[in-house]
């Protein structure tokens, strides 16, 4: 045996191979857009207990429990999935892969990220009905929108407490300057059994956790020209007040979609910071 085989390696060769192996990692999460955002790594589940206290009991290995007793799978076991197929058919992982830059200015999002956007048809159901049985329609209480300005009536589920917080957001709304007025008045709906616009997939506002504001201010990725030619150019003219007062109450913005929908803001708290302890979600 030489004695090479004990010495150390020369250190050059060493960086070398280290740069060569970063390289190849960049590249190949580069690959893929939803790898690039979340790296290999699970998704931080337990989140999803903190924010639906509620309704969710615990993790067991591979199975969320609620409270009742019912078992999901967290992971369907098909692994990280291209773009298409994580929002047709995504499980409740997936549902947290992407991550939501709660807080940050609005932006344009890097293509095919879209957090908040993948939603598990058999999760929100079961947490909220499914619209078309009309099960979701008798958990509704009307709100108020901006009681001193529009004083807009509007339908809301009261699971997980959302008609309360959308309530709490629309009092801080009410008290903005006139010039946020045309952003928020009058809103563009709230409960609607309806799908989502080409596709066969119940939208959040069937399950009574969604809002569009001003629709005449808004900017939706499906407007865009060379939408069809799948390259979005990213518009918004959201202030980011209103996206932050909606964010503090659990509320995820559509602006923060490639797919951007910046009229839209659904109650999704597991896909945002937990609240200041002592505060509930
Ligand atoms: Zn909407």
């Amino acid at each position: 045996m030489s004695s090479r085989t004990s010495s150390p390696q020369p250190p050059i060769k060493k960086s070398f191979i280290r740069e060569l192996l970063t390289f190849s990692l960049v590249f190949a999460f580069a690959a893929h857009p939803l790898e690039a955002r979340a790296g290999s790594d699970a998704p931080n589940v337990a989140r999803i207990i903190e924010a639906y206290p509620d309704a969710l009991g615990k993790i067991e290995g591979n199975e969320l429990v609620w409270r009742d007793g019912t078992r999901m799978p967290l992971d369907d076991g098909h692994g990280v999935k291209a773009f298409a197929d994580w929002i047709e058919n995504p499980d409740i992982e997936d549902m947290l892969r992407v991550p939501y830059p709660a807080g940050a200015p609005a932006d344009a999002p890097a293509p095919e990220i879209d957090p908040g956007r993948a939603r598990n048809a058999v999760f929100f159901e079961k947490m909220y009905g499914d619209c078309r049985k009309g099960d979701v329609r008798a958990k509704l209480k009307t709100i108020v929108w901006l009681p001193s300005k529009a004083k807009q009536r509007l339908q809301v589920t009261t699971v997980n407490g959302v008609a309360d917080r959308l309530e709490a957001i629309s009092r801080e709304l009410d008290a903005l300057p006139a010039e946020f007025d045309k952003y928020l008045v009058p809103a563009g709906g709230t409960y609607n059994c309806r799908p989502i616009a080409g596709t066969n997939r119940v939208s959040a506002h069937g399950y009574g956790i969604a809002i569009d504001i001003a629709v005449a201010q808004s900017d939706y990725w499906r407007w865009a020209s060379g939408a069809a030619a799948g390259k979005v150019a990213f518009r918004n003219r959201i202030p980011d007040q209103i996206v932050r007062i909606f964010e503090r109450h659990g509320f995820i913005w559509g602006g923060r979609w490639y797919h951007y929908d910046t009229m839209h803001f659904e109650y999704r708290p597991e896909l945002l910071p937990p609240p200041p302890s002592g505060a509930r979600n």
